[in-house]
């Protein structure tokens, strides 16, 4: 999925506590569902540190970084922005666009946690909608890059992974991946 230009997720902002896991989800959502990098806000070290360690153990590419301005990296994208939230245009009618628009054009994926600035529905080229329910962003991030990539991304390949996990129809099975003997054991 490389030949394409970058998938970039903003997480715009984060409250240290309350957001801790849904953060970290953000990022390991947007790694396993095939965006290329994810910005958290500065704030958001945990998140960092376990989906790097994530991509350490189980493969990439995949970058994680901070910024000191979600806003910012807003503002000065040079690309295409598409926000995620309920209120915005249905996915299923405006994903065509997104992606014929993705074909020479980075994307950034913008999600919120509170309440977004009015300033980003105006920056961005698109507002999105999954369903127009309030629900959750990691389910949100979920369908829009799938719907993106329509399903390509299932079958990525993982490189300078430490461990591949084989899929089982019962129990679990990971091997390491410089070595054939098994480690993996069956519950
Ligand atoms: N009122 C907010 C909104 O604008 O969607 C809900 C805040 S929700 C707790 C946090 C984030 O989840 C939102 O900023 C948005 O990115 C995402 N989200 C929630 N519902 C969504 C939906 N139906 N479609 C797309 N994104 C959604």
């Amino acid at each position: 999925m490389n030949e394409t230009p970058e998938v970039v997720v903003l997480r715009l902002g984060h409250r240290p506590g309350r957001d801790e896991r849904m953060t970290t989800h953000v990022g390991l959502t947007a790694r396993a569902l095939g965006a290329d990098r994810v910005v958290f806000p500065d704030n958001a070290t945990g998140s960092l540190e376990t989906v790097s360690d994530i991509t350490d153990r189980f493969g990439g590419p995949f970058e994680a970084e901070l910024t000191d301005s979600p806003r910012g990296v807003v503002r000065n994208w040079a690309g295409e922005i598409a926000h995620l939230t309920m209120y915005g245009l249905p996915v299923q009618d405006v994903e065509g666009e997104i992606r014929e628009a993705h074909r020479d054009q980075p994307l950034l994926i913008v999600v919120g946690a509170e309440k977004v600035p009015f300033d980003v529905y105006e920056e961005a080229d698109w507002n999105v909608g999954v369903t127009n329910q309030p629900h959750s962003e990691v389910a949100g991030l979920a369908v829009f890059l799938d719907r993106l990539f329509e399903g390509r991304e299932l079958e990525a390949e993982w490189e300078d992974a430490d461990r591949n996990v084989i899929p089982q129809g019962t129990g679990k099975r990971v091997e390491p991946v410089d070595s054939d003997a098994e480690c993996g054991h069956n519950r």
